[in-house]
């Protein structure tokens, strides 16, 4: 079982330190293990990449953990680069979240180069994580997380699933969208529904969370009620949508790496 706590202090390296390493949005793994891992030090030392910047996540298992950006051929053994969508299935539960900040807090790094206000070159802050501006008296520039909301909407032993146009063939999934400025999660699940099925929902109730980082979106899960009208897709972003049978749902994202598999798990575990 791994154990990760979040930090932001500034750490040094020790013998023990933990590393995940990213090559412009990929990640290292090893192509002979089923599971994603951090590197060890040695590992590391070994790897003969150039190493460009190393960021402090927090620890792992009581041990300091960093991203960090590498470049260059690794000289170990059966590793590759992959895109981190494409790593999913081979992503431990309780490594989820450190890997999620890792690719989040190198992205960030390397989306705040300048400043926003006057184009000035932005320096990292001694104290905390932020870039800060000595030109200008521009806030300092923070990690950011983009809220969304996803629901699952449901009638009695039915569910409202959705295909995306950008969906394979027979694969459906629950309603999501971005939470704009100045909304609420409610207001914000009640618009993208109506945008995207054009129907109306009631009894509005919570599920959990979880962190999404493609590239930092934090997905707010919720269950909700169908009220009024008919399923009209919008044809932009859903081309289809439907209610199933709880005994005969189509193909739908799995349980063990999203937000929308566990809502949809949930709903049939608590009604069949
Ligand atoms: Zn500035």
């Amino acid at each position: 079982m791994n154990i990760f706590k979040p930090a932001n202090s500034i750490e040094k390296d020790t013998p023990e330190s933990k590393y995940f390493v990213i090559n412009s949005n990929q990640i290292l793994s090893f192509k002979n293990e089923n599971f994603l891992r951090p590197l060890s030090s040695d590992e590391l030392n070994w790897s003969g990449l150039d190493i460009k910047r190393k960021h402090f996540l927090g620890h792992l298992n009581n041990e300091p953990c960093f991203v960090v950006s590498a470049e260059g051929e690794c000289s170990l053994d059966q590793v590759h680069f992959s895109d981190l969508r494409s790593m999913l299935g081979r992503i431990p539960d309780d490594l989820f979240s450190v890997i999620s900040r890792a690719i989040q807090i190198q992205h960030w790094f390397d989306a705040h180069k300048f400043c926003g206000y006057c184009g000035s070159e932005l320096k990292e802050d001694a104290n905390e994580r932020a870039m800060i501006c000595s030109n200008c008296n521009a806030p300092p520039a923070y990690p950011k997380i983009s809220p969304c909301v996803i629901t699952l909407i449901h009638r009695d032993d039915e569910i409202l699933l959705a295909h995306n146009v950008n969906f394979p063939d027979n694969f459906f999934s629950t309603l999501a969208g971005f939470i704009e400025p100045g909304e609420s999660v409610e207001s914000a699940l009640v618009r993208e529904v109506q945008e995207e099925v054009g129907i109306n929902v009631k009894n509005i109730r919570y599920f959990g969370s979880q962190s999404w980082p493609f590239p930092s979106q934090l997905m707010l899960g919720y269950f909700a009620e169908f009220s009024s009208g008919e399923i009209k897709p919008d044809l932009e972003e859903i081309d289809e949508a439907a209610w199933f049978k709880l005994n005969n749902l189509p193909n739908t994202p799995p349980s063990n790496i999203s937000i929308s598999g566990k809502l949809i798990e949930y709903y049939v575990k608590e009604n069949s």
